[in-house]
């Protein structure tokens, strides 16, 4: 303010000194020109020149200001556009995740009209395409994605999708292997691409697949050891096929010391060791695959080594393999079917009531009808636990946890959706 009022006294100063010295200095000006003349003193013509100047100035402002309008007007109604684009892409990725196919295709038309940047409107585009039932539309869209690093990993990740749903598993294997050249450490990428490599049993792959992953810990350690046990197992069948006993021997082994969940490992070293005449370590693995995991086919196997024994003796064999898990209905069920075939009628009974105790079952009802026949003849009695057979809950089995189906036995692949180690026993 002071410095403001000092500039003030400086100018007014300044304005009185010339006017001063103006003063102290008259003089006259004649202007002669196309038959015009103009006399006056020199103070008045250089006031007329500030003033003309200053008027020029502001003419000079004003034709800027109007030429620049249109170029203003454009870049707001861009501005506007953009504005507008960002909107219909956000609202329409808003619809796309709420699956309002519509609403999504529409809003997917504004963006690309009004940004018409595919980058930023391929994602939205191929994902209304998708709810639309356009599989092709959606490729396109996934494949214009592939062009810019920053969304090709989103790319790539729509067309495996695309290729997951047609059951394609070449070309899916193929866009795996490529997003996980982007994002190796993307533990669902490796987890999809060890269960196409499995479907299509391309063991090694798989096996190189897991120690890629177990460098960049993408996966859980029991995870590992678990899908390593698996394609062991599948590696000593095909040995064991192709009638190289030694070869199945070794595989079994690792994959059973990697995993003794496995029982389908297990099983398959106990029968080679056997064969091999190894009896002792046999029975070995079966216990300690059943301290795992109790599953019946661990019983019913101890019960097949050979050498052949009668049905006491198998009996015998199963109350010792179960001896370290023996409280479930498991270990109840399979020293009770191990008992009526050697009729041992009296713990076939107490192992029998202890299991339906613990859990009712058809499996439990039918063997307790069995009994009844066997021990006294009992058809009426027979009759009722069969009754009660058909109303029992689901009895324990093999159970796919991703398509619900119950095939008869365990196998790596699901029989029935494909699902690799979908397979459990509940
Ligand atoms: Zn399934």
């Amino acid at each position: 303010m002071r410095i403001r009022a000092l500039f003030f006294v400086a100018l007014v100063a300044l304005l009185v000194a010339a006017a001063v010295w103006l003063a102290d200095r008259p003089g006259m000006v004649a202007v002669e020109w196309l038959g015009w003349r103009l006399d006056t003193s020199v103070p008045v013509l250089l006031l007329g020149l500030l003033l003309v100047a200053g008027l020029l100035l502001a003419v000079l402002r004003l034709i800027a200001g109007v030429a620049a309008l249109p170029g203003r007007w454009a870049a707001k109604r861009r501005e506007n556009r953009r504005r507008r684009g960002y909107m219909a892409l956000s609202d329409g990725l808003a619809a796309a995740a709420t699956g309002d196919a519509g609403r999504a295709r529409h809003l997917a038309g504004r963006a690309e009209r009004l940004l018409s940047d595919p980058a930023l409107t391929s994602y939205l585009s191929a994902r209304a395409a998708e709810l639309a039932g356009d599989g092709d539309g959606a490729r396109e869209h996934f494949r214009a994605m592939l062009e810019r690093p920053e969304t090709a990993a989103l790319g790539v990740r729509g067309l495996l999708d695309a290729a997951l749903k047609d059951n394609d598993l070449t070309a899916a294997v193929e866009l795996a292997e490529r997003a996980r050249s982007i994002n190796p450490d993307d533990g669902w990428l490796v987890e999809t691409l060890f269960s196409l490599l499995v479907r299509l049993g391309q063991w090694q792959r798989a096996e190189d697949l897991l120690g890629d992953a177990e460098r960049r810990r993408a996966m859980a350690p029991d995870a590992l050891l678990r899908r390593r046990a698996l394609l062991l197992n599948e590696r000593a069948a095909e040995a064991e096929a192709a009638g190289d006993q030694r070869g199945a021997l070794a595989a079994a082994a690792k994959a059973f010391a990697a995993d003794p969940t496995v029982a389908a490992a297990a099983i398959r070293l106990a029968a080679l060791y056997a064969a091999d005449g190894r009896r002792r370590k046999a029975v070995t693995v079966l216990e300690k695959a059943w301290r795992a995991a109790p599953v019946p086919e661990l019983a019913r196997a101890c019960a097949d080594l050979p050498p052949v024994e009668d049905a006491v003796q198998r009996l015998r064999r199963v109350e010792r393999l179960v001896a370290s898990h023996a409280e479930g209905p498991p270990a109840h069920l399979a020293i009770a079917e191990a008992a009526l075939e050697a009729k041992v009628w009296g713990v076939a009974r107490k192992h029998l009531l202890a299991a339906q105790q613990l859990r009712p079952a058809a499996a439990t009802y039918r063997l307790l009808a069995r009994l009844e026949q066997g021990e006294y003849g009992d058809e009426p009695a027979a009759a009722a636990w069969l009754a009660k057979a058909a109303t029992a809950p689901v009895e324990a089995g093999w159970n796919c946890g991703a398509c619900d189906a119950r095939p008869g036995g365990w196998s790596l692949v699901c029989p029935a959706c494909g699902g690799v180690d979908s397979l459990s026993w509940s």
